[in-house]
């Protein structure tokens, strides 16, 4: 049984994942890789399934049933993340193919429209490379600056140099709701409202955050927030940017095709209104219905005791860490998600992946795609645990005996 919290038993959501059922290596599968990506409920899975099986049509066009239903179907999922998301309208809501995705359409429309040479675009140093690399590309192009928002001891953004970066120059504030390798998570709202005092927008990456707990972007009062669906038990392929109406309304079209426009001449070509200009193509119609499927999953239960579950499993796998010897953990922010990030002393982290997955646990060895993150601590590469609504306490147990055995087995 896993550690329990208010209304939330992990065994209620783990029912729901066929593949933790399977075995790896010979072991029953501990997926400690959420971070990477999360793995998907039967009812994600089937919702696929019954797409392609009775529905399956491209959408907006063509007068026939299953163009009707399919559309029904993407605009629902529309509508429902919007309210996920507590956004005003279904309209401020841009389906793209993730995270990345969304960040890269923000920096090449809205940011070729309104960056000029002297802008400057404030990145914390914790954020993963997607939401630095976008600014850079830019930048480079229109000639702003990207300028890095250090970091404290215990990696939280240092509220005291962000301040002193802002000034009129300031264009763009890009902050990641949760660090992925940090686990950090900022005071995004009291971040913004200085951002705004300057005239800055704010850009909200929340790739690391929907999964663990409500998001309201309203309150937050962001400009733009983005997310992968694959990171919170939906499809790979699929992700949402979110915009504030008057930024959409005002922000030219990224990439051109079908769906974006209004009228095509060799004249004169006219744009549809957002969401729709900013979607060119056929977008991933099977994504939104899995999506869809995954958002009506996580919100069946009460959001706010799976936090309380989680931040309660972290501290119990931090204190369970902290015994292995040579183990040290990065990043130690008092507001984070249950990302642990550890050196383990005299091994390659690479090694102590693969010494986990030959007990079938499964965690992320690498630079986490956050260089920076990681320099701030003078490493290259780290181990990372990273998890979600479905893991346990004994879970935490396996991965802390199998380091044991690793730490024993070293030659000392
Ligand atoms: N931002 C953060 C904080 C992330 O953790 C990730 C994925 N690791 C991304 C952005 C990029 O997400 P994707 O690869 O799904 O576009």
């Amino acid at each position: 049984m896993g550690r329990q919290s208010g209304g939330f038993s992990p065994e209620t959501a783990r029912k729901d994942f066929p593949i933790l059922q399977r075995l790896v290596n010979g072991h029953p599968l501990v997926w400690l890789d959420n971070a990477a990506t999360t793995q998907k409920p039967r009812q994600v899975i089937e919702a696929l399934a019954a797409y392609y099986s009775a529905t399956n049509s491209n959408i907006h066009r063509g007068a026939h049933t299953l163009a009707r239903e399919a559309t029904e179907a993407y605009e629902a999922g529309r509508a429902a993340v919007a309210e996920f998301l507590g956004a005003a309208s279904p309209e401020n809501i841009v389906f793209v193919r993730g995270t990345t995705e969304a960040i890269n359409l923000v920096a090449q429309s809205w940011g070729r429209a309104n960056l000029g040479p002297g802008d400057d675009i404030l990145v914390p140093v914790l954020e993963h490379h997607s939401d630095i690399v976008p600014w850079q590309l830019i930048a480079k192009e229109t000639r702003a600056r990207v300028v890095p928002v250090p970091l404290g001891p215990d990696g939280q953004i240092d509220r005291t140099a962000y301040a002193d970066l802002l000034s009129s120059r300031t264009q763009l504030v890009a902050i990641s709701h949760a660090s992925n390798v940090l686990g950090t998570v900022p005071p995004v709202r009291e971040m913004t409202a200085l951002a705004h005092r300057y005239g800055a927008k704010v850009l909200v990456d929340g790739a690391q955050a929907v999964a663990h707990f409500p998001v309201d972007v309203q309150e937050m009062d962001a400009d733009f927030y983005v997310f992968s669906g694959h990171k919170i038990f939906a499809p790979t392929g699929i992700g949402v940017l979110y915009g504030k109406p008057e930024v959409l309304e005002s922000m030219p079209p990224w990439q051109g095709g079908g769906n974006m426009i209004d009228s095509v001449s060799f004249a004169h070509t006219t744009y549809a209104p957002v969401p729709q200009r900013l979607e060119a193509g056929t977008g991933h119609i099977s994504g939104v219905v899995g999506l869809l499927a995954a958002l009506n999953w996580l919100t069946s239960f009460d959001r706010g005791a799976v936090a309380a579950y989680e931040q309660g499993l972290m501290s119990y796998a931090q204190q369970a860490l902290s015994m292995v010897p040579g183990l040290e953990t990065v990043g130690a922010a008092p507001d984070r998600i249950a990302v642990l990030t550890f050196t383990l002393a005299g091994q390659d982290p690479a090694t102590v992946a693969d010494w986990l997955d030959r007990d079938g646990i499964a965690i992320r060895a690498g630079h986490h795609c956050a260089q920076p993150a990681l320099a701030h601590y003078g490493l290259e590469t780290a181990a990372r645990a990273s998890l979600a609504l479905y893991n346990t306490s004994e879970e935490v147990d396996q991965l802390v005996a199998s380091l044991r055995r690793l730490t024993d087995s070293a030659p000392s």
